[in-house]
């Protein structure tokens, strides 16, 4: 049968048990399923290592010799077995702590000795390697590359360890030589120079060597992100043939605004707006990303969008993902509108009922032109009279449930606009919001100073304080932010409490500002206005200033326990300062003894203001998996072999395949396509059944 359809308890060595487990703890049904458990790592069993070659630790080797000696040390659960292997040339211990009774060694014999070198008294040794005594080794032992596979404990639990699954595997191959259906067609093969599904499956699992095994694993990896490229394309086609809101007219209030801006808009931010423009008198539905750095004028061009919404007689809304920086836009954007006759509201979580009713009034007699807010502006309560545009600012805050939640908001949806100030490395930003069309501000206005950065640790105090000082002596304002995490709130807020205590302390002279989560919107409020205007000089804060607060005096940043955030997060606080003429610090306080990967971060940051290097790093640093959570997430499919971080070129090459395919045929439905369009449903169904099962 097929192994498409051969049922994984018919597999040689598995049988009902096994196969129970193997459908509970990796999802595999069929034995195909089974082929794609890739290997994790390979060994190479071809090379022969001397002791003296010996370099690694955690690296499995395979040395020829002779055991010379040996002695037993203690007596019963303690019971140890040294051994001296030679081979030839120096002496290395062997270990064995358990079933030392089964170990039987004999001098005179040749043995292949395999295993993982540990360092034990400034020596290698290794402790339990296999010894074989050399007339037992067949050929394949020592033959090319041995793939190792991931378990788990209940597969260990019924002996489906990396050997089993080897062996499982290997059953399965005179059937896979058949040949297997391919999932991409001959032409893309051939095109990308990519080895048919069949191959790759034989070459990933045994590979003859390791240029082959490379080639296997390439062809899979691409595979995984065609599809998902393919996925992404055809839903962005599929919205861009989505009617959308015209929006032609460039009218009044948005050249009212534009004319009495304080300063020039940059060549980027002219650029950006040309597009959105283009996209709102398409008569097709917008979606797009803009994409710009911290501090390079983001609320001020999705201001003059929403009026180019307002001009054309259409609602428009801003969500935030917190109240504070909901509250900051909404005083941002009527400072700017000024005497402009556009009617602005704010909608947040602790807007009173009594406030809302002339809201939900205005909102849908449409007397509202804009509403800014939080997730409250997605409740069921909200409803509009002809909403236009959706700008969604930090999105990463906001998940990818939400912003689906948008466009099913109207009959004919919305444009939606969404904003990151978090850089993305490319390659997230062809996976993550690879159905969105982007735009980038790649320009800061002019005049900025980059912000200079240091790090300090915890034992240079007095130096942080003296700085402190002489920065408000200068007439600038200071933040000082601790980190929280909700599994450890209670100490984080004790943390800032105390820093707050001993700041009042140390500068009795000083006003401090207190804010944190748990205040009350309105305490948290007025804390910030205090310092907005100028009042307090120090505000004491946790992440809620993160993202988009905006205080030009304010020139200090000084990161408590810096070693507790990521560098996006980092970069994003860093941004909150830069933005007046004087020149701007960001300090990182840090304890002292740091892992390296901390003191990497550390020093991008102090190297570096560029955010799409620091996104990259980070990337780097900490693997795609992580960042912001929504990355992996965010994929319509899982990866397994595939990795953002190092993939990088190879999904450039898939992109480009699926964006050919999906050019000439959007929805997959030429005859020559079905093969494209019955894998994602496949994949579709495994996505959705694994996710409800795990
Ligand atoms: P972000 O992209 O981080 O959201 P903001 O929109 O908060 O940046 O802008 C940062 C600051 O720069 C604000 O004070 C804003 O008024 C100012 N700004 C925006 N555009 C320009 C420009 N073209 N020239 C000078 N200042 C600008
Ligand atoms: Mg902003």
């Amino acid at each position: 049968m097929e192994l498409a359809y051969r049922d994984i308890t018919y597999c040689k060595n598995v049988g009902a048990k096994r196969a129970d487990i193997l459908r509970q703890e990796l999802g595999v049904r069929t034995a195909l399923d089974l082929l794609r458990q890739y290997p994790y790592k390979y060994i190479d069993r071809s090379r022969f290592y001397r002791i003296s070659q010996l370099e690694d630790e955690d690296t499995y080797v395979q040395i020829v010799g002779e055991v010379t000696e040996w002695h037993t040390i203690g007596v019963g659960r303690t019971q140890r077995l040294s051994a001296q292997f030679t081979d030839g040339e120096s002496m290395i211990e062997l270990v064995w702590f358990q079933g030392v009774q089964y170990v039987k060694l004999e001098r005179g014999v040749k043995y292949l000795l395999f295993g993982k070198p540990s360092v034990f008294n400034h020596t290698y040794n290794f402790v339990h390697p296999d010894l074989t005594p050399w007339r037992k080794v067949t050929p394949e032992m020592t033959s090319g590359l041995e793939p190792h596979y991931n378990t788990t404990e209940r597969m260990k639990k019924v002996g489906l360890n990396s050997k089993a699954m080897r062996q499982i595997i290997a059953g399965l191959l005179p059937d896979l030589k058949l040949g297997v259906q391919d999932t991409i067609g001959a032409d893309v093969l051939e095109r990308y120079r990519l080895m048919t599904l069949t191959d790759a499956l034989l070459n990933v699992h045994f590979p003859k060597d390791s240029q082959q095994m490379q080639r296997a694993r390439e062809r899979l990896k691409f595979e995984e992100l065609f599809y998902i490229q393919l996925q992404l394309l055809r839903q962005m086609k599929r919205r861009e043939e989505q009617q959308g809101y015209q929006m032609p007219i460039v009218g009044s209030t948005f050249h009212g605004l534009y004319r009495s801006l304080p300063f020039p808009l940059t060549g980027a931010q002219q650029r950006v707006i040309r597009e959105i423009h283009a996209d709102l008198k398409s008569g097709r539905q917008m979606n797009r990303l803009l994409q710009g750095d911290v501090g390079s004028g983001k609320t001020l061009v999705a201001l003059l969008c929403c009026l180019l919404a307002v001009d054309n007689g259409y609602q428009t809304c801003i969500m935030a993902p917190t109240e504070i920086l909901a509250n900051q836009h909404y005083e941002t954007l009527r400072q700017f509108l000024g005497p402009l006759s556009v009617r602005i509201a704010l909608l947040t979580g602790s807007t009173t009922p009594k406030q809302r009713q002339p809201i939900h009034e205005g909102l849908l007699d449409g007397t509202i032109n804009i509403l800014i807010g939080t997730h409250a502006l997605l409740e069921d309560t909200v409803k509009w009279q002809n909403l236009g545009l959706v700008v969604i600012d930090e999105q990463h805050r906001f998940g990818v449930a939400q912003r689906a939640k948008l466009w099913t908001k109207n009959q004919i949806p919305p444009h939606i606009l969404v904003m990151t100030a978090t850089p993305i490395p490319r390659t997230l930003a062809m996976t993550v919001y690879g159905d969105l069309r982007v735009s980038v501000i790649d320009e800061l206005p002019p005049g900025r100073k980059p912000v200079q950065t240091f790090h300090y640790t915890l034992l240079r105090r007095v130096s942080v304080n003296q700085f402190i000082r002489q920065q408000i002596d200068a007439g600038r304002q200071v933040y000082v932010v601790y980190p929280l995490i909700q599994e450890n709130e209670k100490l984080d807020l004790q943390d800032l409490q105390n820093g707050f205590n001993t700041l009042c302390e140390t500068f009795p002279e000083y006003n401090i500002s207190m804010v944190h989560g748990r205040m009350r919107a309105k305490d948290k409020d007025e804390q910030m206005q205090r310092f907005q205007r100028g009042e307090t000089q120090i505000l004491v804060a946790t992440t809620v200033i993160e993202v988009g607060v905006n205080v030009p005096n304010a020139s200090v940043m000084i990161i408590e326990n810096a070693e507790r955030f990521g560098l996006s997060q980092l970069h994003q606080l860093r941004g909150r300062v830069g933005r007046g003429a004087d020149q701007s610090y960001c300090i990182l306080v840090t304890r002292v003894e740091l892992s390296k990967e901390t003191r990497q971060r550390m020093d991008i940051m102090v190297a570096t203001n560029d955010g799409f290097r620091i996104a990259e790093a980070d990337l780097q640093l900490r693997g795609p998996g992580d960042l912001e959570g929504t990355a992996q997430s965010g994929l319509p499919f899982d990866l397994h072999i595939a990795n953002l971080s190092t993939d990088g070129q190879l999904l450039e090459l898939a992109r480009r395949a699926a964006m050919d395919i999906i050019d000439l045929d959007p929805q997959l439905e030429d005859e020559r396509n079905r093969i494209y369009r019955r894998r994602l449903d496949i994949l579709r169904i495994e996505t959705h059944n694994w996710a409800d099962i795990s």
